[in-house]
């Protein structure tokens, strides 16, 4: 027998590995199945080069769990370890990769992508006794063991072991028996192991026999040594991907089509993303993707590895190049990781094209599931817009698509305003804004659809691409003023009778929202009264609710204008009354306001002329008499007016004719509203 020390530089090493990443013990399952398919690979790479030439036999890796004796085993049947590699590969190699990793990331080890490089002195995290009984594959070769006890010492002594192969027996410690139940270490290998290339037996597959379950003598191999990702796309059909879809994700929806990715150089990716179908809420969507090292698992958060948006797709990345003993912080600006994650996003990019050029028809079925991804794509990658910005498509209100240049040609002629501004008309809710959709439309324009969860931003994102142009919700103005052309419209009311109408249209119709009352000379068929709220308000207000730091408009009361039409004759019918019921208050009060006027004119040019000092208190006092004279006046015309108003049935009828039109209408207002109706009719 051998007895040694391992080559450490700290006394303490054993400690800190059973310590250290703590969450994660797990990880030591994977870390020596990853050895023994390593062993197994080099085998098979031996026997197919001639190097190796007797029978290669049952490959297959076991793993068991011994509960009375505490112990797990993992056995191979690779090219096994002669003594002097034990002691090379164990003693020094393993050992000083260990020592070396734990130097290099005692501090951030949370942070590391899967903790990679730990490999096979990870066991020691979950152990207080490690045996290794190996055989090396070469002709007449002395099976060795080697038993380390989590001190640096080790013995190394001459044993019998029948086949070539490894067995790594671990002695599970009092704290990690957790480690000792089938159904932990069945979920481990399903969650590392799932698609590793060689098989791996754990127990037995059972079946039903007398009332009960028994085992059968064929063993339960838990992988797909084959997963899809590592197969040529031309050997595969749309049934594989979508079986492999399910592999991945059992409950999940059908994915909208999928990308197969295969590189070689100047760095080795393969993988499949598939395109789930997204309608709303990204949040949940996000994260699904499962990252592989030469399948093994690694991860199933590629956030830092790919852009955001990417990580709304579904699927496996298999990279053997992405650095995963490094923090996901410093991953970001790997080349090799920008160069991948480059590499994804044209991909992606590519393949969503040829699917719009090859097949238009299918695209446009599909981009209501699919518009959410690539918008979030537009906005956050600039590279990702330039190649989507052409196909890429719009929807108006009749569910047509377009493509931004369609679309661009369509409007054109139409919806160019005096000042050359194109103008993008659009709604939020087809519903809720179907008055003025129809308004728009009989005008000849047309109206996009943009209710998604990412529109406010892809908006704004829009018009800082989109060279003049504008994009203005299609309620956000009179349909004159929505796309301001040269022609302006007389209007049949006098400024003065304009005046007196704003104060009798200014009913408090609601507490809440604040109403602004203007007028627009329009057509005499176009409505008496419209509710309209500007676009940039509302887009403020909208922003400041996704949360774009916006809080002030956020918090705003939303404002609205009341537009009256002067040119409509149920408007001048108003004028009218107002001037039969109130006409010789209203005359009365002009005078005394005219008067009034005229004499604060005049004291006000006397004043002018002299210097301050030279005016005298009393005069002064005077003029301001004659302020508050006039300001009692003209409140007083207000009064008449606001109560000629609030007792006229036929002007609350038109606002809240107006409020009806855009959904504005509720409660209490509405059975007024009701009740009023039948009275008038
Ligand atoms: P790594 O696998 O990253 O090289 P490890 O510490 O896990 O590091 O293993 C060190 C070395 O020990 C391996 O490179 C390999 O040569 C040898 N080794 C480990 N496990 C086995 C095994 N089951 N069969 C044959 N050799 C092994």
């Amino acid at each position: 027998m051998q007895k040694g020390k391992i080559g450490v530089t700290t006394e303490n090493i054993f400690p800190i590995i059973k310590k250290f990443l703590y969450s994660d013990h797990e990880i030591f399952l994977r870390e020596l199945i990853s050895n023994a398919v390593d062993a197994t690979q080099k085998l098979k790479a031996m026997s197919s080069a001639g190097d190796f030439k007797g029978d290669m036999g049952d490959l297959t890796i076991r793993v068991a769990v011994d509960k009375k004796k505490k112990t797990i085993k993992v056995s191979d049947y690779g090219i096994g370890m002669t003594s002097e590699e034990l002691d090379k590969y164990l003693n020094q190699i393993a050992f000083s990769s260990a020592n070396d990793f734990l130097d290099k990331y005692k501090d951030q080890t949370n942070n590391l992508i899967g903790h990679f490089g730990l490999g096979f002195y990870s066991s020691f995290m979950v152990s207080d006794k490690v045996e290794v009984i190996s055989k090396s594959w070469q002709d007449g070769a002395q099976a060795v063991k080697w038993i380390c006890d989590g001190s640096p010492e080790f013995t190394i002594e001459e044993v019998e072991r029948e086949s070539r192969g490894t067995d790594v027996i671990l002695h599970i410690d009092k704290d990690s028996k957790e480690f000792l139940e089938d159904s932990r270490i069945e979920q481990l290998l399903k969650k590392y192991c799932k698609f590793l290339p060689i098989e791996i037996a754990f127990g037995k597959e059972q079946e039903w026999k007398d009332g009960k379950y028994v085992d059968t003598g064929k063993d339960k191999i838990i992988n797909n040594t084959k997963p899809a990702w590592t197969l040529k796309p031309s050997d595969l059909k749309d049934e594989d991907y979508q079986k492999f879809y399910r592999e991945l994700y059992p409950a999940g929806d059908e994915p909208l089509f999928n990308i197969h990715l295969n590189v070689d150089y100047p760095f080795k990716l393969t993988g499949i993303l598939y395109f789930p179908k997204i309608k709303n809420n990204i949040e949940i969507q996000k994260n699904k993707i499962q990252l592989y090292c030469n399948q093994v698992f690694v991860t199933d958060s590629v956030e830092g590895i790919v852009p955001e948006f990417l990580t709304l797709l579904h699927g496996v990345l298999d990279s053997p190049d992405i650095p995963l003993n490094v923090s996901r912080s410093y991953l970001q600006s790997d080349s090799n990781v920008k160069k991948i994650s480059g590499h994804i996003t044209k991909k992606v990019a590519d393949r969503l094209n040829e699917i719009f050029k090859n097949n238009r028809e299918e695209f446009e079925k599909k981009w209501d599931n699919l518009k959410l991804f690539i918008e979030f794509g537009m906005i956050t990658e600039e590279k990702f817009y330039e190649k989507a910005s052409k196909f890429a498509l719009l929807k108006n209100t009749d569910d047509k698509y377009f493509t931004f240049d369609e679309y661009e040609k369509l409007i054109k002629e139409t919806q160019t305003d005096k000042n050359k501004i194109l103008i993008y008309l659009y709604s939020t809710n087809k519903t809720d804004q179907y008055t003025y959709i129809d308004k728009a439309k009989t005008k000849g324009y047309d109206v996009l659809l943009l209710d998604g969860q990412l529109d406010v931003h892809m908006i704004n994102h829009l018009e800082t691409k989109f060279k003049e142009s504008r994009f203005v919700r299609v309620d956000s103005d009179v349909i004159d003023k929505l796309i301001i052309k040269d022609e302006s419209r007389e209007s049949k009311l006098t400024d003065e009778q304009k005046q007196d109408l704003r104060s009798v249209f200014n009913v408090k119709v609601k507490t809440k929202e604040i109403y602004n009352v203007v007028f627009e000379a329009l057509d005499e068929n176009e409505a008496p009264v419209i509710i309209t709220q500007s676009e940039f308000m509302r887009r403020m207000k909208d922003m400041s609710q996704l949360g774009g730091g916006m809080n002030f408009y956020g918090e705003l009361p939303d404002s609205y204008n009341l537009v009256v039409n002067p040119n409509h004759h149920l408007v001048l019918k108003i004028s009218e009354d107002l001037q039969a019921a109130e006409g010789a208050k209203l005359t009365d009060n002009n005078k005394e306001r005219t008067r009034l006027k005229e004499e604060i004119d005049f004291m006000e040019k006397e004043h002018k002329k002299r210097k301050e000092e030279e005016i005298t208190q009393l005069e002064k006092d005077d003029l301001e008499k004659l302020r508050k004279e006039l300001s009692d006046i003209e409140n007083a015309r207000k009064d008449v007016l606001e109560n000629y108003g609030a007792g006229n049935k036929m002007v609350k009828q038109l606002i809240d004719l107006a409020l009806l039109a855009n959904n504005m209408l509720r409660g209490e207002d509405l059975s007024t509203f009701v009740k009023r109706s039948v009275e008038l009719l």
